[in-house]
């Protein structure tokens, strides 16, 4: 199953996948490519693929991407590859920017879509102060862009209001794991004990 979780840049989806991914098993996380420069944090290959924007281009032209945006003046986007590989070790979680959970909505329909916002506009601006990863001029495209960003929750099937890291990373949790109670996901299981019940002798007298 793929959760694509999207956002405002600073509402916390980042901390709160990771969060999510120290409690829920068999959940992987789609490493995207981007032409950003990489941050004294990150890591090659496990935040990003940090590329450039010639090898970006070569790569949407040869259909390697299942989804891309520009984001805040960057190149970003979800390779089929990372999909491919990843999804065949069990639940994928992606974080992209709304134009690109759009562009999936299309494309994979049982995709689960969450949504996160900040606890407000304000605070919003706090956690991306206070990150510090930023220079002035992104900084204000990504409040500017946050503005237009909120607009998309309809859109989405979740809501998680990360106001306190553990209720948010609690429901972040419940939604996954309720997601996996899907009867489309049971099914298998539950044919298994169906049939054990058919199979089954009368061994007790009516
Ligand atoms: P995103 O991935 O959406 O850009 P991050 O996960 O990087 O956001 O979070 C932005 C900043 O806000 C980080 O410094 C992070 O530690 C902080 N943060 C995340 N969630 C909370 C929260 N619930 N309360 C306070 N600070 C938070
Ligand atoms: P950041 O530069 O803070 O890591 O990410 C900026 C924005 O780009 C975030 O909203 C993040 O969700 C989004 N983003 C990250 N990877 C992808 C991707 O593969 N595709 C798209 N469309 N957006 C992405």
């Amino acid at each position: 199953m793929l959760f694509i979780i999207s956002g405002p840049s600073g509402c916390g989806k980042s901390t709160l996948v990771h969060k999510a991914r120290e409690r829920i098993k068999n959940l992987q996380f789609s490493v995207s490519h981007t032409t950003r420069k990489k941050r004294f944090s990150e890591r090659n290959g496990e935040d990003y693929y940090f590329i450039s924007e010639n090898e970006f281009k070569s790569m949407i032209k040869e259909d390697k991407m299942v989804e891309w945006a520009f984001v805040h003046g960057n190149m970003y986007g979800t390779s089929r590859k990372e999909i491919e590989k990843k999804a065949l070790q069990g639940d994928l979680i992606l974080d992209i920017d709304v134009q690109g959970a759009h562009q999936l909505m299309d494309r994979y329909r049982k995709a689960v879509f969450i949504f996160i916002f900040p606890p407000s506009y304000k605070e919003l601006k706090k956690r991306l102060k206070n990150r510090g990863d930023e220079s002035p001029k992104s900084f204000q495209k990504r409040l500017e862009a946050a503005k237009k960003e909120i607009r998309s929750y309809p859109d989405f099937d979740f809501i998680v209001v990360n106001d306190d890291i553990e209720k948010a990373s609690e429901e972040l949790v419940s939604i996954v794991l309720s997601a996996r109670c899907r009867i489309e996901i049971k099914q298998k299981e539950i044919g298994r004990i169906v049939q054990s019940f058919n199979e089954a002798k009368r061994d007790y007298d009516e």
